[in-house]
Protein backbone atom coordinates (compact mmCIF):
# COMPACT_ATOMS: atom_id res chain seq x y z
CA UNK A 1 0.00 0.00 0.00
CA UNK A 2 2.69 2.69 -0.78
CA UNK A 3 0.59 4.57 -2.57
CA UNK A 4 -2.38 4.64 0.17
CA UNK A 5 -3.85 8.32 0.12
CA UNK A 6 -5.80 7.80 3.40
CA UNK A 7 -9.81 8.06 4.15
CA UNK A 8 -10.99 9.03 1.11
CA UNK A 9 -8.95 7.05 -1.26
CA UNK A 10 -10.41 4.19 1.18
CA UNK A 11 -14.19 5.11 0.65
CA UNK A 12 -14.31 5.79 -2.88
CA UNK A 13 -12.94 2.26 -3.27
CA UNK A 14 -15.21 1.11 -1.25
CA UNK A 15 -17.88 2.32 -2.96
CA UNK A 16 -17.47 1.44 -6.41
CA UNK A 17 -17.05 -2.28 -4.74
CA UNK A 18 -19.73 -2.44 -2.63
CA UNK A 19 -22.74 -0.34 -3.94
CA UNK A 20 -23.01 -1.38 -7.51
CA UNK A 21 -25.77 -3.90 -7.60
CA UNK A 22 -27.70 -2.71 -4.54
CA UNK A 23 -27.44 1.37 -5.53
CA UNK A 24 -26.90 2.03 -9.09
CA UNK A 25 -26.28 6.07 -8.80
CA UNK A 26 -23.19 5.66 -6.59
CA UNK A 27 -21.96 8.78 -4.66
CA UNK A 28 -19.32 9.86 -2.99
CA UNK A 29 -21.15 10.05 0.78
CA UNK A 30 -20.32 13.30 3.19
CA UNK A 31 -22.66 11.36 5.86
CA UNK A 32 -20.40 11.22 9.14
CA UNK A 33 -24.06 9.72 10.97
CA UNK A 34 -23.22 6.33 12.54
CA UNK A 35 -25.74 4.57 14.18
CA UNK A 36 -26.89 1.07 15.29
CA UNK A 37 -28.52 -1.40 12.75
CA UNK A 38 -31.47 -2.05 13.92
CA UNK A 39 -32.51 -4.85 11.99
CA UNK A 40 -33.07 -8.43 13.91
CA UNK A 41 -30.13 -10.74 14.22
CA UNK A 42 -30.62 -14.27 13.84
CA UNK A 43 -30.24 -14.87 17.69
CA UNK A 44 -34.01 -12.95 17.80
CA UNK A 45 -32.33 -9.48 19.44
CA UNK A 46 -31.26 -6.50 17.43
CA UNK A 47 -27.81 -6.55 15.00
CA UNK A 48 -26.52 -3.61 16.86
CA UNK A 49 -23.63 -3.31 14.37
CA UNK A 50 -22.85 0.33 13.96
CA UNK A 51 -22.91 1.51 10.07
CA UNK A 52 -23.14 4.72 8.33
CA UNK A 53 -24.68 5.63 4.45
CA UNK A 54 -20.74 3.70 3.50
CA UNK A 55 -21.00 0.69 4.78
CA UNK A 56 -24.40 -0.23 5.07
CA UNK A 57 -24.84 -1.87 1.20
CA UNK A 58 -21.99 -4.04 2.54
CA UNK A 59 -23.41 -4.99 5.78
CA UNK A 60 -26.59 -5.95 4.76
CA UNK A 61 -24.94 -7.88 2.05
CA UNK A 62 -22.84 -9.73 4.16
CA UNK A 63 -24.59 -9.59 7.83
CA UNK A 64 -28.18 -10.06 6.36
CA UNK A 65 -27.94 -11.93 3.06
CA UNK A 66 -29.44 -9.33 0.76
CA UNK A 67 -27.39 -10.59 -2.22
CA UNK A 68 -29.25 -13.35 -3.11
CA UNK A 69 -32.22 -11.44 -3.47
CA UNK A 70 -33.65 -10.23 -7.19
CA UNK A 71 -33.35 -7.25 -8.34
CA UNK A 72 -37.37 -6.81 -8.58
CA UNK A 73 -38.24 -9.03 -5.76
CA UNK A 74 -39.86 -7.36 -2.40
CA UNK A 75 -38.39 -7.14 0.51
CA UNK A 76 -39.91 -6.28 3.89
CA UNK A 77 -37.83 -3.43 5.79
CA UNK A 78 -37.15 -5.55 9.76
CA UNK A 79 -35.40 -1.99 11.25
CA UNK A 80 -37.06 -1.42 14.15
CA UNK A 81 -40.61 -0.29 13.65
CA UNK A 82 -40.06 0.55 10.36
CA UNK A 83 -42.11 -2.56 8.19
CA UNK A 84 -42.10 -1.05 4.97
CA UNK A 85 -42.20 -3.20 1.61
CA UNK A 86 -39.79 -1.80 -0.55
CA UNK A 87 -37.87 -3.50 -3.48
CA UNK A 88 -34.82 -5.16 -3.22
CA UNK A 89 -33.19 -2.74 -5.23
CA UNK A 90 -34.05 0.26 -3.44
CA UNK A 91 -33.41 -1.12 -0.45
CA UNK A 92 -29.98 -0.18 0.40
CA UNK A 93 -31.17 3.61 -0.21
CA UNK A 94 -34.04 2.97 1.90
CA UNK A 95 -32.25 2.45 4.87
CA UNK A 96 -29.77 5.55 4.07
CA UNK A 97 -32.59 7.65 3.81
CA UNK A 98 -34.83 6.73 6.08
CA UNK A 99 -32.85 5.22 9.11
CA UNK A 100 -29.38 6.53 8.71
CA UNK A 101 -30.44 10.09 7.77
CA UNK A 102 -28.97 10.83 4.26
CA UNK A 103 -29.95 13.53 2.68
CA UNK A 104 -30.40 13.53 -1.08
CA UNK A 105 -28.12 16.44 -2.68
ZN1 LIG B 1 -27.33 -5.33 10.78
ZN1 LIG C 1 -37.16 0.81 6.93
ZN1 LIG D 1 -25.44 9.50 2.87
Amino acid sequence: MDHYNGPIHFLSYSLSGAMEDTYTNPRIHTCTFWRPCRHPDSNGGLCGTIINCITVAAHFRNGHGLVDLRRKDHVICEWSGCSKKISRHNFVRHVREKHLCHRRP
